[in-house]
C-alpha cells in the first residue's frame, strides 16, 4: 500500500492563498482540509468515501468502466436563477436580467450563513484553471468547498490539482477565489445524509472584487463554481475590462469534403440543444462533411493579433442532459459517457447500470428511479413518474468524445468565422432567417427567446 499523503499539508506557497484558506477556514470551521492534488489516487480515495457515505453507487465495472452513480436530495436538482444574485456595486451594472442586492448588505448575510458552515466536515481545497493550463485565455480559480462530490466532479469538468498550484505560485494570474458549502454542518456527532443541502441557497457573485460565494446546493452550476458562476458570469466582467467575450455558446469545427475547416460559435439557452449540436453527425445529403466537437456550453472568444476571433472551450468535461441522449439522437454523446463517467439523477437499472427516458426505445422492465422508488413502465402510466429526472446529468470527460477536434485544447483557441443564435421555438417562427445588416444581427441575437426550460443565462 502506498503512504497516503498528509492532505492537511498545503500545496502551494502562495501567501495570499495560504492567508485565504486559513482565514475561511476560521470562518467556516471545517474539522480539517484536504489540499487536492488532483491524482488518481485521490480521486479513487474520494471516489470510495462518497460510496462509503452513501452518496456514490459504483456502477457495474463490466457494462459501465469506471462510472459512478449519484441520486440528489429531491429539493436540489437544478440551478437556482432566482437564488443567484450579482452584488454589483450599482445595481444598473448587474444587468436587467439578474437579481441585485446592494454588496455590502450581501456580504453580512454571507458572514452569517458561512459562520461556522462546515463544522464536521472536510474542506476541500481545489485549484482549477478555466482553459488549457498556462493558455494565455485561461483563468485561474480556487475553489474551498465542504463538498467531495463537488471536488470529483470538477476533477472532469476543469482542469485541476498539482499544475494549477503551479499556476499559482508564478504569481502572474488573479486568481478567483470560489467559496463554496452545501450549507449543513454537523455539529454534535449528528450524522451525515448522503446529499448534504441546505433549502435556502444562495448563489451570488462581487463582480468588481471577482468574488463567489455558494451556499445550500450541491448540484451542477449551483456548486461545480468553475462552470456557470466563473466561466460566464465572472469571466463575462473580466471579459468587459479586457475587451474579450465570455459566451453561454458551444464551438464546433466544420470540415467540408476538400478537408477545408470552418469554425462556428452557437449561443442558444440551456436545455435547447447545445450539446447535441456540438456533436452532430452530418444527415444525408452531406456525405463527407464532418463536424469536429470543440465545446458544448460555454465560449471565451477573444481577437488575436491579427484582429481574428479565436474560442476556446474553457472546459475540460460535459456536464450534459441525460434524458432524450441515446444511440439515435446523440451517438458521440453515448460514447463520452460509456465510462469513468458520474450520473446524477438518472435512474439506476437492476444490473448495475443507468437508464433515462429517450435512452432506449424500449424501457427497462424494471429499474430504481431517480428517488430510489421501484420504477416500470405500468408504474409509469399509472403515476406519470419519471424514472429519470428531466434534469438528469452525465459528467463526462470531453477527451472521451470521438468527434473531440484534434485543436479543441489548443491555447490559442480555433479560429472563429460565424454566430449562430437560436432557442427552442416548435412554433410561430422560420426554422433559420438571416439578419440583413450587423446591427440588425446584434438585435435579432439579443431578442432571441426560447421554450421550454432554458433561462436566458446572460453572462451578467
Ligand atoms: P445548463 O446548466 O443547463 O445551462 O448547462 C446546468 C448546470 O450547470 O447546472
Ligand atoms: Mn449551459
Amino acid at each position: 500500500m502506498p503512504q497516503e499523503r498528509n492532505y492537511a499539508a498545503p500545496l502551494s506557497e502562495n501567501k495570499n492563498l495560504l492567508k485565504w484558506v486559513e482565514k475561511m477556514s476560521q470562518l467556516t470551521k471545517p474539522d480539517s482540509i484536504h489540499w487536492v492534488d488532483g491524482s488518481a489516487e485521490e480521486n479513487q480515495m474520494l471516489c470510495d468515501l462518497l460510496v462509503a457515505g452513501g452518496t456514490f453507487t459504483k456502477l457495474n465495472e463490466e457494462l459501465w468502466p469506471g462510472c459512478y452513480y449519484a441520486r440528489s436530495d429531491a429539493n436540489d436538482v437544478a440551478r437556482v436563477e432566482d437564488r443567484t444574485f450579482i452584488c454589483s456595486l450599482s445595481k444598473d451594472s448587474a444587468g436587467p436580467t439578474n437579481n441585485w442586492v446592494e454588496p455590502f448588505q450581501m456580504r453580512k448575510k454571507l458572514k452569517e450563513l458561512f459562520n461556522g458552515c462546515m463544522k464536521g466536515r472536510t474542506m476541500y481545497v481545489l485549484p482549477f484553471s478555466m482553459g488549457p493550463i498556462g493558455s494565455p485565455m485561461s483563468q485561474i480559480g480556487v475553489q474551498l468547498t465542504d463538498s467531495p462530490y463537488v471536488v470529483v466532479n470538477m476533477r472532469i469538468m476543469a482542469r485541476i490539482g498539482m499544475a494549477v498550484y503551479k499556476e499559482i505560485d508564478k504569481n502572474e494570474k488573479r486568481v478567483v477565489p470560489c467559496m463554496h458549502s452545501v450549507g449543513m454542518p454537523l455539529t454534535g456527532g449528528q450524522k451525515d445524509v448522503s446529499w448534504p443541502c441546505n433549502p435556502d441557497k444562495y448563489i451570488v457573485h462581487f463582480p468588481e472584487t471577482r468574488e463567489i460565494w455558494s451556499y445550500g446546493s450541491g448540484y451542477g452550476g449551483n456548486a461545480l463554481l468553475g462552470k456557470k458562476c466563473f466561466a460566464l458570469r465572472i469571466a463575462s466582467n473580466i471579459a468587459r475590462d479586457e475587451g474579450w467575450m465570455a459566451e453561454h455558446m458551444m464551438i464546433v469545427g466544420v470540415e467540408s469534403p476538400q478537408g477545408e475547416k470552418t469554425y462556428v460559435a452557437g449561443a442558444f439557452p440551456s436545455a435547447c440543444g447545445k450539446t447535441n449540436f456540438a456533436m452532430l453527425i452530418p444527415p444525408k445529403g452531406f456525405e463527407g462533411w464532418k463536424v469536429w466537437t470543440v465545446g458544448d456550453d460555454i465560449a471565451w472568444i477573444k481577437p488575436n493579433a491579427d484582429g481574428v476571433l479565436h474560442a476556446i472551450n474553457p472546459e475540460a468535461g460535459f456536464f450534459g442532459v441525460a434524458p432524450g441522449t441515446s444511440m439515435k439522437t446523440n451517438p458521440n454523446a453515448m460514447a463520452s459517457l460509456s465510462r469513468n463517467t458520474i450520473f446524477t439523477n438518472t435512474a439506476m437499472t437492476l444490473d448495475g447500470g443507468v437508464w433515462w427516458e429517450g435512452m432506449t426505445d424500449e424501457p427497462p422492465a424494471e429499474c430504481i428511479d431517480w428517488k430510489g422508488n421501484r420504477w416500470t413502465p405500468a408504474i409509469a402510466k399509472e403515476t406519470g413518474a419519471k424514472a429519470a429526472h428531466p434534469n438528469s446529468r452525465f459528467t463526462a470527460p470531453a477527451s472521451q468524445c470521438p468527434t473531440i477536434d484534434p485543436e479543441w485544447e489548443n491555447p490559442n483557441g480555433v479560429p472563429i468565422s460565424a454566430f449562430l443564435f437560436g432557442g427552442r421555438r416548435p412554433t410561430g417562427i422560420p426554422l433559420v432567417y438571416q439578419a440583413f445588416n450587423w446591427s440588425a444581427g446584434v438585435y435579432v441575437g439579443a431578442t432571441a427567446i426560447t421554450s421550454g426550460t432554458g433561462f436566458a443565462c446572460r453572462g451578467l
